[in-house]
């Protein structure tokens, strides 16, 4: 046995998060980073953020960052 972990796939970039992880799981609500409605989950960054909110954050985003590279081009 070496004592190395076997390394794990990235997950496919499919715009859905995994936050089956208890991590992303908080004891009391705060309000959405997004939406400002209360909330026990949490996003990568331990922040408050509804799922869905965090989700719709991360395809605007990305259609930004896309139009962007796209107008560069012109
Ligand atoms: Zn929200």
């Amino acid at each position: 046995m070496t004592g190395r972990r076997p390394r794990r796939a990235p997950p496919p970039a499919t715009g859905v998060l995994d936050w089956s992880d208890r991590s992303h799981w908080a004891r009391v609500q705060a309000p959405c980073k997004h939406c400002g409605a209360p909330t026990f989950l949490r996003n990568d960054d331990g922040l408050p953020a509804d799922k869905v909110c965090a989700e719709r954050a991360l395809t605007e985003r990305s259609a930004r960052t896309t139009a962007a590279y796209q107008n560069q081009q012109l």
